[in-house]
């Protein structure tokens, strides 16, 4: 089986550089038209510049492939819509959303301001809500959509100093959650994927030696099946240094407490009980864990 993207339209944000740039490289190289979206920004989001973006649409077109650039900030909607105006009137359609834009702000929470905290939300997650909120009208009249959400171990697991990051980056399951089961009627399908790579972000906290194992190029491969024809849907895809890993939420089985019992005394005395994770389960919907409660309830009752 090849991959292929002929025909396919695609958005990459932060695609001047990184990741974003290997990712839209990989997809024109499989016949994908690209729209190569970049700011321009450093890396704590300061500053614009023009040529990021143009200087990967060069190296796409200079490789016979076809790219057009949009300096949009992801988190600006008047910019960010005409990047859609730009890109339906150019191309027609668009079937592939790489929401890969960030930025980095670390600091301890308690040395962290309020607004180093509100603009790393504001690119991660609300700029992938804008660009996906975007592009979601055309790719549901079209019947066909992929996108992803760019997470990162930040976020599923944590790293000191990254509050607002790993905050923002946690967001994106939970928007991945939603849009899976609301795309899925108009086959839209929604993933994440969780990177780790040599890149500006991560050169001066990585070994040099872990970096050179870690180039982007390692990453790419995930992604382009993440939003390939043949794609999955509400897959946390973790990648980096050519390993693919997925990360998958358990809930335990957990115990009932009803009567005299139920009392935070109980809580603490079957505190294993309820962690355990004998017979921990994937559930698929908020609604599957408020059955789930219910009838554990009805049943402690003897009413089931
Ligand atoms: P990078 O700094 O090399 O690239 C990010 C790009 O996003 C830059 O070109 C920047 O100009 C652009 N950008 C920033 N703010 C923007 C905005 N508001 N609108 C449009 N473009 C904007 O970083 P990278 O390492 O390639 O990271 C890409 C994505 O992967 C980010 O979402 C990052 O959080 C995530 N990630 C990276 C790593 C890693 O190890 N490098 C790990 C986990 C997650």
């Amino acid at each position: 089986m090849t991959i292929r993207f002929d025909n396919r339209v695609a958005i990459v944000t932060g695609a001047g550089t990184g990741l974003g740039r290997a990712h839209a490289l990989g997809l024109a190289e499989r016949g994908a038209r690209v729209v190569i979206n970049d700011l321009g920004a450093a890396t704590d989001g300061s500053g614009a510049s023009e040529s990021a973006a143009q200087s990967v649409v060069d190296e796409i077109r200079a490789a016979g492939g076809q790219a057009m650039a949009h300096g949009a900030d992801v988190s600006d909607p008047d910019g960010v819509a005409d990047m859609v105006t730009q890109t339906l009137s150019q191309w027609g359609r668009i079937d592939i959303v790489v929401n890969n834009a960030g930025i980095l702000r670390d600091k301890t929470f308690s040395n962290m301001t309020l607004d180093d905290f509100r603009r790393v939300v504001d690119v991660h997650l609300m700029g992938s809500a804008t660009v996906t909120h975007a592009c979601w009208p055309v790719m549901r009249e079209q019947g066909y959509g992929r996108v992803v959400l760019t997470s990162s171990g930040s976020g599923l697991y944590g790293n000191f100093g990254q509050s607002n990051y790993g905050a923002a980056k946690a967001a994106m399951m939970g928007l991945m959650n939603v849009l899976h089961m609301e795309g899925a009627r108009d086959n839209i399908r929604v993933n994440v994927l969780a990177p780790t790579a040599a890149t500006r972000m991560t050169e001066a906290l990585i070994p040099a030696d872990a970096l050179e194992l870690m180039a982007p190029e390692t990453i790419t491969p995930g992604l382009l099946y993440l939003v390939s024809e043949d794609a999955p849907s509400r897959v946390m895809l973790g990648a980096g240094a050519g390993c693919f890993a997925q990360t998958r939420v358990y809930e335990s089985q957990g115990i009932t407490l009803q009567g005299d019992d139920l009392t935070p005394e109980q809580v603490a005395a079957r505190f294993a009980d309820i962690t355990s994770a004998e017979d921990q389960q994937e559930l698929t919907s908020a609604f599957d864990q408020t059955k789930k409660y219910v009838s554990n309830a009805a049943m402690a009752r003897g009413l089931s």
